[in-house]
């Protein structure tokens, strides 16, 4: 496995468009995307500082995966994306060195990516995403 970049940091915030708002209008960055991941019940919203993304999560129910974060623990930092040269192979040794995956195999994440998560339990606490374009 070979971790290539940051790929991105994925913060959960109650409201997108307020978000939205403060990256443009005080940290002057440009929101190039906005997409619905239907799968992740999340609105997302992505800015590019040089090769990586910041990617913003709005809940769009409860019970989906940030709508439960912001509940117990409020907005911040979600996660953070490592760009690996080959997602399949990533997962596979990640797990064969003991840790646990939320994803065996990859999924479509948003902007086309393929994605797989491992678990915050063995990371540290720091929910961790792989994800490829391959
Ligand atoms: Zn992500």
């Amino acid at each position: 496995m070979k971790i290539e970049r940051i790929e991105h940091i994925g913060i959960a915030v109650s409201n997108l468009d307020e978000a939205i708002s403060f990256y443009e209008k005080v940290l002057n960055l440009t929101c190039y995307a906005i997409e619905d991941v239907a799968d992740q019940k999340v609105r997302t919203a992505f800015f590019k500082i040089g090769e990586t993304k910041i990617e913003l999560l709005e809940s769009t129910d409860p019970e989906g995966p940030i709508g439960k974060f912001i509940e117990k623990k409020g907005e911040g930092i979600h996660h953070i994306a490592f760009a690996v040269d080959n997602i399949e192979e990533a997962l596979a040794e990640t797990e064969s060195k003991g840790v646990r995956l939320i994803d065996k195999t990859p999924r479509k994440g948003a902007e086309g990516l393929n994605i797989g998560f491992l678990h915050p339990k063995n990371t540290m606490g720091v929910l961790t995403e792989f994800c490829s374009n391959k």
